[in-house]
């Protein structure tokens, strides 16, 4: 294990530059001594777009690739128009970088709000695909504007794009205590892809007789999400589903404060990116307000995908207990929540 970290950091948009400084505060304080840490921001953004018009050149892109990893806070203000940063910031670098696995644990922690009392053991993590589905720009419109307009957004899927990522997910259920593997598609009805998602699956179970399988339609997926949570283990499923799911996880499992997410590329030839999945909200940005847990989550899920498990489990046990002795009264800031985080890892 290398014992070094060379960690590229995005802190973004609104609250990207507030949960990030927690971030890396509980970062610096679970490392050993013996582990170097290095760091370089990168401005990234909004306020670089309204300053320079750039979104993300490529000399920076270039930058970027020779880091350990990257860790984002979050990208995106209103006064910025609707897909500028999304394509040419956020999508860029997940195309540029293969991140073909974007990795969202949802795990229900103690004194968490959820709408599903009663159920304590929801720990299951959803493998999404990352880079094909309909999100590669695939299809256009006929007729545009007129009342005889067709649209087309075509849903990609290679044997290449599903067999990565479906191996990938059997890996990590492998590695699982519960080692139970759920695909979800739309197989009845989208029977092209669907085949295709289905047939690999089967094939590559087949080499992971240890791993038990299941399959779900996406609409039965949504139901049991709600219904039986604590069935799921790990879960594959397109980008598109995936999308939906893992936000229809964070909701369950105690909100958009607690989720953390990884877009992952497992090859290791480029670095992965590590964020939270709640946005910049400009709504309560610069006020202290801001929950970093999902940024120090993301911060683990980062630690595990450069092989330092013990340091992971240490955030995500302090996590666990800070979050058991949260008494609901007066609410604490972002600088508060992540010194309390920092003190736990450290001792
Ligand atoms: P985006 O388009 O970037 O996803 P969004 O508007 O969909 O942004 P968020 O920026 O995630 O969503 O904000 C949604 C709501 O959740 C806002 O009211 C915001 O204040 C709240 N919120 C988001 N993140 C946090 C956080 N870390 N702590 C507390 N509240 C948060
Ligand atoms: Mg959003």
């Amino acid at each position: 294990m290398s014992r070094s970290i060379d960690l590229a950091v995005i802190p973004g948009d609104g609250i990207g530059q507030e949960v990030v400084a927690q971030g890396l505060k509980v970062l610096n304080a679970v490392l050993p001594q013996d582990v170097k840490l290095e760091t370089k921001e990168y401005d990234l953004g909004a306020q670089r777009w309204h300053r320079t018009g750039d979104t993300l050149p490529d000399a920076e892109l270039e930058a970027l690739k020779n880091h350990d990893a990257i860790l984002l806070g979050a990208i995106g203000d209103p006064s910025v128009p609707s897909g500028v940063l999304e394509r040419g910031l956020l999508l860029k670098l997940r195309f540029a970088f293969d991140h073909f696995i974007n990795l969202r644990p949802s795990k229900l922690f103690p004194n968490t709000a959820t709408p599903l009392a009663g159920r304590p053991d929801i720990d299951f993590v959803v493998v999404r695909e990352g880079t094909e589905g309909p999100y590669t720009g695939n299809g256009g419109s006929l007729r545009t504007g007129t009342p005889a307009e067709v649209a087309t957004e075509v849903s990609v899927n290679t044997a290449y794009g599903v067999e990565r990522v479906v191996r990938d997910a059997f890996e990590r259920a492998a590695a699982r205590p519960r080692k139970k593997l759920t695909l979800v598609h739309k197989n009845n009805v989208l029977v092209y892809a669907g085949h295709l998602w289905k047939n690999t699956f089967d094939r590559i179970a087949a080499e992971y007789p240890q791993v038990s399988t299941d399959y779900l339609h996406v609409d039965a997926a949504t139901i049991f999400f709600v219904t039986q949570p604590e069935r799921f283990d790990v879960i594959v499923t397109d980008n598109l589903f995936g999308d939906i799911l893992t936000d229809l996880a964070a909701a369950v499992t105690g909100g958009i404060g607690l989720a953390a997410s990884g877009n992952i590329n497992p090859t290791g030839a480029f670095p992965s990116m590590f964020e939270p999945v709640h946005g910049s909200a400009p709504d309560i940005a610069g006020q202290g307000k801001a929950d970093p847990t999902a940024t120090i989550l993301s911060v683990a899920l980062l630690l595990r995908h450069l092989g330092y498990d013990t340091e992971a489990a240490r955030i995500e046990d302090a996590v666990s207990a800070d979050l058991a002795e949260r008494d609901g009264g007066t609410a604490r800031t972002t600088d508060e929540i992540g010194d309390a985080l920092a003190v736990r890892v450290a001792s």
